[in-house]
């Protein structure tokens, strides 16, 4: 397979336009036949539900090239698990999980010269969404969606070595009690680009977000799942929340702290006043595996966390090089994590 030329270690994570797409309508009560698309623009009706009440959910995974050259999907089931339960909760139709896996196989294979060379640091990132394209004036689920998925290659997300960020305490709250926190809904991130713009402006990468109805438990920041590693090195700490979106990354992390590294696992809810206690904080999502924190902002105080500024933790670096051992296939991973696709 003859790559495309792109500089694959310069790329940032941003949207560069493939050759194809996958697309599928439903209408008429149910889902038409799919099929791959060059066309990477849409056109709805002004009046389209995800236009006028964000009646959207998203998935976002990674295709990677192995070390012998498969080329290989970290356990798609869960996204399109993940994206039957958004569907659910906007009352969205739902794509099974098997024809969800074989729109993106048919994506991945009709993109392959965009798929990064192992090795570069590079990977396919793959965005499915379904969203209401039909016209709806009042409140109301659209008459008719697409559901589409399309990839783009998206460079190292550590370049010239992984840093730790400094988060802040926000003063917002991400997800309400009984609410959507749970599921992957457009509306969740355009409500925390409020919060996200002071963050940045007060010279933060993140917030962080605690429980909304009594602010003591720490939730997630804006797009990433916390882990904690306590101070004598042995046990991974995960909150434990009903509003937290349940992060394939970190569930996958809890299972390579236990069978691979010996550690002791504990998901429950994690008070911010023992955020201090912990030895290393870690961020955990698609995008950057693993993301160490080094600071946490607040209004009385930052809290540094022992692990420091310059590097990421002891226990924080094996969990990530296991996990990406795992993906780029030179670790054997649990059955069924890794998915060929060619
Ligand atoms: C997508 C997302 C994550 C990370 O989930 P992964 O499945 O690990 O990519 C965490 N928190 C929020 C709010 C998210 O939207």
């Amino acid at each position: 397979m003859v790559k495309k030329d792109i500089d694959w270690s310069s790329i940032g994570f941003g949207y560069i336009r493939t050759d194809y797409r996958y697309s599928r309508i439903w209408k008429d009560g149910k889902w038409e036949e799919g099929g791959l698309t060059d066309k990477s623009e849409v056109t709805i009706s002004e009046c389209a539900g995800v236009l006028q009440y964000a009646q959207t959910g998203f998935e976002g995974l990674k295709v990677y090239e192995t070390k012998n050259g498969d080329i290989v999907a970290f356990r798609p089931d869960l996204n399109a698990q993940r994206l039957q339960s958004t569907c659910r909760r906007l009352v969205m139709p739902e794509i099974s999980t098997e024809d969800f896996i074989s729109a993106l196989d048919e994506l991945v294979r009709a993109n392959l010269a965009y798929v990064p060379p192992f090795g570069s640091g590079a990977t396919l990132y793959i965005r499915p969404f379904i969203y209401g394209c039909g016209p709806v004036i009042g409140v109301a689920p659209s008459p008719s969606y697409e559901f589409r998925m399309f990839c783009t290659p998206v460079g190292p997300y550590f370049k010239g070595g992984v840093r730790p960020i400094r988060i802040m305490l926000s003063d917002f709250d991400r997800a309400a009690p009984h609410g959507t926190g749970d599921i992957k809904a457009g509306l969740n991130y355009a409500m925390s680009l409020y919060a996200g713009e002071m963050a940045h402006k007060a010279g933060y990468n993140e917030n962080m977000y605690l429980d909304a109805a009594t602010r003591t438990y720490v939730e997630e920041t804006g797009g990433a799942n916390f882990i904690f590693v306590t101070r004598d090195g042995r046990k991974v700490v995960t909150p434990k929340s009903d509003s937290i979106l349940p992060s394939i990354t970190r569930r996958s992390l809890m299972v390579v702290a236990r069978d691979y590294l010996g550690l002791e696992v504990e998901e429950r809810p994690v008070r911010f006043d023992e955020v201090e206690d912990f030895a290393e904080v870690g961020l955990c999502g698609t995008a950057a595996v693993i993301s160490p924190v080094g600071l946490i902002h607040t209004k009385e105080k930052d809290i540094l966390v022992p692990s420091g500024m310059e590097e990421m933790g002891p226990v924080l670096t094996k969990l990530r090089e296991t996990i990406t051992g795992i993906q780029m296939g030179e670790i054997e991973g649990p059955a069924g994590w890794v998915h060929r696709i060619c």
